[in-house]
């Protein structure tokens, strides 16, 4: 659905990047870098509200450098030979580096048929069975498309080995969480959701229900790390990091 908002956000996004790209071409100095392309970059340019969201080199998302940043810097482990779960699998510099720590990686999405990605499944989280699967399961602007969140909590739990992780990352506010239906229109889901796709908005209490799943959970925030690292990669967002603990419901 195209609205005049987001072609607007296009524009704004197009002129940010053609500007990054004439002051490269000035060689300006590369003051920034990418940590999931590591290209040194001279800025980022506008999406949204946010002035500084894209690398101009390989397009990463603030969320997307964040994650590639903490593995960079130990903040986010794969144990060794691991197997990694990588849902909606859209963010290529991520790909690249799970395929590469990862023993095992499986990209999967509901629709595999609009990826150009070798051995992409289908999976429908709704109907997601596996048992003690999976070391790291990542799904990064996922969980605001599911219809039943607590439900696709405890498929992602079940599905997770002891000791194995969730990283979940959705559009967050500062209100409750609100949760929609299949049943409304696709434009009442833009207006209230902000895209006509999603099912929810959420607030803070998502780090309740990942709790009331099961889950031990960590929090980690661009904001908590030092202002040099937030700076110089752009960081933003929040990654709730949800623990399947090694005694199950005990620690
Ligand atoms: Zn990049």
């Amino acid at each position: 659905m195209i609205t005049f908002q987001r072609a607007s956000k296009a524009a704004i996004k197009w002129a940010s990047l053609s500007m990054l790209k004439l002051r490269k071409a000035a060689r300006a100095k590369s003051g920034y870098g990418c940590p999931a392309c590591k290209k040194p970059v001279v800025g980022f340019f506008r999406y949204g509200a946010n002035p500084r969201w894209g690398c101009p080199s390989c397009g990463a998302s603030p969320r997307q450098r964040l994650v590639a940043h903490l593995l960079d810097s130990g903040g986010l482990t794969i144990p060794p030979g691991g197997s990694v779960l990588h849902i909606a699998p859209n963010e290529a510099g991520l790909v690249r580096r799970f395929q590469a720590q990862a023993g095992d990686y499986v990209p999967a999405d509901l629709h595999p048929e609009v990826y150009a990605l070798e051995g992409i499944i289908p999976l429908d989280l709704m109907r997601f069975e596996a048992s003690q699967r999976y070391d790291v399961i990542y799904a990064s602007h996922v969980m605001e498309h599911v219809e039943d969140d607590a439900l696709v909590l405890s498929n992602i739990y079940a599905a997770l080995k002891f000791g194995g992780e969730a990283w979940l990352i959705v559009p967050l506010c500062d209100k409750p969480t609100i949760d929609g239906h299949r049943g409304m229109s696709q434009r009442e889901r833009e207006k209230r959701f902000g895209q006509w796709d999603h099912i929810r908005q959420y607030g803070p209490d998502f780090a309740d229900r990942i709790r009331t799943a099961g889950f031990s959970l960590e929090m980690i925030a661009a904001r908590d790390l030092s202002q040099v690292v937030q700076d110089r990669y752009a960081l933003d967002d929040v990654i709730f990091r949800a623990r399947k603990l090694q005694v199950d419901g005990l620690r």
